[in-house]
């Protein structure tokens, strides 16, 4: 797996992280960014307990801020799954200090984790799919699955674009695997517009997203990708792109 990410990890900054802010962009992001308000605020008064899935990812960094700086009644929380990059955990400590506030993580059950590592191995997830599966179930679904209980809507950072998993990705849709209504309120964004936005309005992001990693995920999972590259070819690179999907966001 190292050769893979030191051959393709190129050296230059990602420009697709500095997109030129002309007058058309700039009209374009205020323009959805005004109805990404609308949709999270009209949420709020019909379903009362909503939270939002925060990765730190860029698009999640979007609403992140769109949220804290309109003080919306929406909780935010994230996963820990215990093998995120360094760079992830100094946003953390970033966002709480530009946001003023203290974050809620959840964490993987430490047992479960014990058995696994000690059974399996530590990086069994590149042996198979299921081994893989395994751990995003146990690092990621279940401690999402508790971070959604008693909750009546979820909102989560995902575009459509972002993957072929992701084809048709609807604004609002109602979550079968968990029994609750689900908002994408970025779904339409382009990249270039989660970056303007982020660009425009100062916001904190991840560092690894200038080494050209435009999805991040675990540190033993993610890669940078080549110039050309879909935007998740780093995730699990060694599987196909139709399986690339945590567990997290899977339909029924
Ligand atoms: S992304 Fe990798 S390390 Fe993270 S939970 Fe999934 S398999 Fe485990």
């Amino acid at each position: 797996m190292s050769d893979t990410v030191s051959m393709l990890k190129p050296a230059a900054s990602n420009p697709a992280t500095k997109p030129s802010l002309t007058d058309a962009l700039v009209t374009s992001v205020n323009a959805k960014t005004a109805q990404v308000l609308a949709l999270l605020k009209n949420a709020v008064v019909e379903l009362k307990t909503l939270t939002f899935a925060n990765s730190f990812g860029a698009e999640d960094m979007v609403l992140t801020d769109i949220i804290l700086k309109n003080q919306l009644a929406i909780e935010i929380f994230s996963l820990d799954t215990g093998r995120l990059p360094t760079e992830t955990y100094d946003l953390i400590a970033e966002v709480e200090k530009y946001y003023n506030t203290k974050l809620n993580v959840f964490f993987p059950q430490a047992q479960t984790v014990e058995f696994y590592v000690k059974t399996k191995g530590i990086n069994a997830f590149y042996e198979s799919i299921d081994l893989r599966k395994e751990c995003c179930y146990m690092r990621k679904v279940e401690p999402l699955q508790r971070a959604l209980k008693g909750k009546s809507a979820w909102i989560t950072g995902m575009r459509t674009a972002q993957a072929t998993t992701r084809a048709s990705l609807p604004v609002r849709e109602f979550d079968e695997g968990n029994k609750l209504e689900k908002f994408n309120p970025l779904s339409d964004w382009t990249e270039q517009e989660v970056w303007a936005y982020i660009r425009m309005f100062n916001v904190p992001y991840n560092a690894l997203h200038d080494q050209f990693y435009p999805s991040i995920g675990c540190a033993p999972c993610t890669r940078a990708i080549a110039v050309g590259e879909d935007i998740r070819a780093g995730r699990w690179w060694w599987e196909d792109p139709q399986n690339k999907e945590c567990g997290l966001h899977v339909k029924n």
